[in-house]
């Protein structure tokens, strides 16, 4: 079988060193990539600018958005252990294990802090995971590290089309030639991991696509990397920060280990006005920052903002459920199928979920092809109709919660500020009342398995046919 996955980010690369695990040598599998990665991650020092000029279209694609910070979640951070014990370890090392989370308010008050470890709801003599404070950047190219040594090479080339052939039960992908002109190459299986502006999900919906185009939520974040030592709260605690003000939200933690000294921050705030898509005014955005958080009281945050570069800008665009994900030889996975919001926590979490999940279902459909329960294209069909039923659920559990919390960061009255204060206090001090209004967060997050989903699943299949 021949497999093209279209974009090399979290979700492509995952996907490609799942599927080399768990398929036969015989299948082929391609990337394509649209933007080349930059080789360094830039930090800052000072407040002088040395930015390039900046366009959303580059600062869109992660491979190239080498200013984005993330969480790993123990969820995501068992998927790579899953998949390649050295690999997970490679990322852990490359970040900051956050083993808690620190909550504040503008107005300086400690609102609680939480443990980020899996081991509560892990069975005894398990490894526990905590959340991997990184740079997006570390994560993709430990990830890109692992396919290199896997053989596998990423075509750089922009995809612009994908189209079904029924004659031979193909899909013809077209691809930027870089002399203007286009080629084609065909595959039994196109999976889309081309992040929120998928390229394949309009191939997949066709002109149906428009109703499943992004929306901007109101929301936007800025931030960056300081060179500067890890402040001692964070080293101590081993720690994130969030805060919460009325008029906005701002982070800040390690990394990367702290001997590196990578401090990312980012910060985020309601607005109706997207950033203008071309050549975007980092001094204003700057400006804009020090106004925003000019009366915040924790003074690492003013320090911080005292020296950083604006260096990534993330207007939040998220998928509202689709009605499937995959049909005909084209599947969608990570943001192009269900871009969240980042105050959930777990879009990359998700997408490696997506990865092992799609794999591993392949693999099991492809089995049962040969026991001569299936052909190759209904293994095919059956791998995308399962996939969905899968994670579909699963993911937009993930988002309804994200949805609860993410007022939280939006601009706020003097009143409501302080409710919400309280209410954070309250859910952090009593999580009783967190498991009354949210549900047992943590073990539906962690305890979820894809082998165990997988199982029942295909069970079910089996009973029925
Ligand atoms: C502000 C912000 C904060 C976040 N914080 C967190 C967090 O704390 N924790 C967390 O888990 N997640 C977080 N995320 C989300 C996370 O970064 C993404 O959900 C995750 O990277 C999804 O990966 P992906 O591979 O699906 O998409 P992407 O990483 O967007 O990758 C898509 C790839 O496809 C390529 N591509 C696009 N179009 C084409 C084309 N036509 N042809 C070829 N290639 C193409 C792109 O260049 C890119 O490399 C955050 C996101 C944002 C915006």
């Amino acid at each position: 079988m021949k497999i093209i996955i279209i974009g090399a980010g979290i979700s492509g690369l995952s996907t490609y060193l799942h599927l080399r695990k768990h398929l036969s040598a015989s299948h082929t599998i391609t990337l394509h990539e649209s933007h080349r990665p930059r080789s360094t991650l830039p930090t800052t020092s000072s407040s002088s600018s040395t930015n390039p000029t900046l366009t959303l279209d580059t600062l869109s694609a992660s491979t190239a958005l080498v200013g984005g910070g993330l969480g790993i979640s123990p969820n995501g951070m068992r998927v790579l252990r899953d998949l390649d014990v050295a690999l997970h370890d490679a990322v852990a090392a490359q970040g900051f294990p956050a083993e808690r989370f620190v909550f504040k308010g503008a107005n300086g008050w400690a609102l609680g802090k939480q443990w980020t470890g899996d081991g509560k709801v892990r069975g005894e003599g398990e490894v526990e995971e905590v959340c991997i404070s990184s740079a997006r950047h570390g994560l993709w190219e430990m990830l890109m590290k692992r396919v290199v040594e896997e053989g596998g090479v990423v075509r750089y080339a922009k995809v612009v089309g994908a189209e079904r052939d029924e004659e031979r039960g193909q899909t013809v992908v077209r691809v930027e030639d870089g002399e203007g002109g286009e080629e084609v190459d065909r595959a039994d299986l196109v999976i889309g991991a081309d992040g929120v502006r998928s390229v394949v999900r309009k191939a997949l919906f066709g002109e149906e696509e428009k109703e499943y185009q992004p929306k901007y939520t109101g929301q936007s974040g800025v931030g960056g990397f300081l060179k500067t030592p890890i402040p001692t709260p964070l080293t101590e605690d081993k720690s994130m920060v969030f805060t919460f003000g009325g008029n906005g939200f701002f982070g800040y933690a390690s990394s990367a280990p702290a001997s590196e000294e990578s401090l990312m921050w980012w910060s985020t705030f309601e607005t109706d006005a997207l950033p203008a898509t071309k050549n975007i005014d980092i001094t204003e955005i700057k400006q804009q920052l020090v106004q925003r958080h000019k009366h915040w009281k924790d003074p690492i945050i003013q320090d911080i903002i005292k020296r950083a570069e604006v260096q990534s800008i993330y207007p939040t665009w998220t998928i509202g459920e689709l009605p499937y994900w995959g049909e005909n030889g084209i599947v969608l996975i990570g943001d192009a199928a269900h871009a969240m919001d980042p105050t959930t926590g777990q879009g990359a979490s998700q997408a490696l979920e997506d990865s092992q999940t799609l794999a591993l279902l392949l693999a099991e459909c492809l089995k049962r092809g040969e026991q001569g329960q299936l052909d190759g294209k209904q293994a095919i069909a059956l791998t995308l109709k399962l996939f969905y039923q899968i994670r579909n659920p699963r993911v937009q559990e993930i988002v309804e919660r994200g949805k609860k919390i993410s007022g939280s960061k939006t601009n706020v009255g003097v009143v409501m500020e302080y409710t919400m204060y309280l209410f954070l206090w309250l859910l952090i001090k009593f999580p009783s009342i967190g498991l009354m209004m949210l549900g047992d967060v943590n073990r539906k997050l962690y305890t979820w398995s894809a082998e165990e989903e997988i199982r029942k699943a295909l069970h079910k299949w089996d009973t029925a046919t």
